[in-house]
């Protein structure tokens, strides 16, 4: 592959890459999260820039507020999604092959129509995702 096509296929990733939950939620300011570790919840009130280049898994750092006062500048992939009403959110999409979350618009779900449960009923799953950049290398 030539160098121009591939840095045109790293600038389209770095632009479709978002902050993530690990459980698949962009994070945004306003956010309710939960850390993985301490399991305590919070508020996202900032995000700061991706500071990375096109194949860095981590990269985002975001201000969560914790009790309403403290506030704390953690990375991004330490946190769940906490669900609550109303909620405004949109999905992320997470490459298999590169690590790295994106918006839904730049990864592609394979679907295989043959796997079948322990109860024998014949279900349509997500086998793998690949990003779009991951695809054309491939
Ligand atoms: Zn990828």
């Amino acid at each position: 592959m030539i160098a121009d096509t591939m840095a045109a296929l790293d600038n389209l990733a770095l632009s479709h890459r978002v902050p993530s939950t690990r459980d698949g939620i962009v994070i945004k300011v306003g956010l309710k999260v939960k850390h993985l570790h301490t399991e305590k919840e919070g508020t996202v009130i900032s995000i700061k820039d991706f500071w990375g280049n096109a194949n860095d898994v981590g990269g985002f750092c975001i201000g969560v507020c914790f009790d309403g006062n403290n506030s704390e500048e953690l990375c991004f992939d330490e946190f769940l999604f906490v669900d609550t009403f109303p909620v405004d959110y949109d999905r992320s999409s997470f490459c298999e092959v590169c690590d790295i979350h994106f918006d839904e618009s730049f990864v592609e779900w394979s679907h295989s129509p043959f796997n079948e449960t322990s109860k024998g009923r014949k279900l349509c799953r997500p086998t793998y995702s690949i990003c779009k950049r991951c695809d054309e290398m491939v």
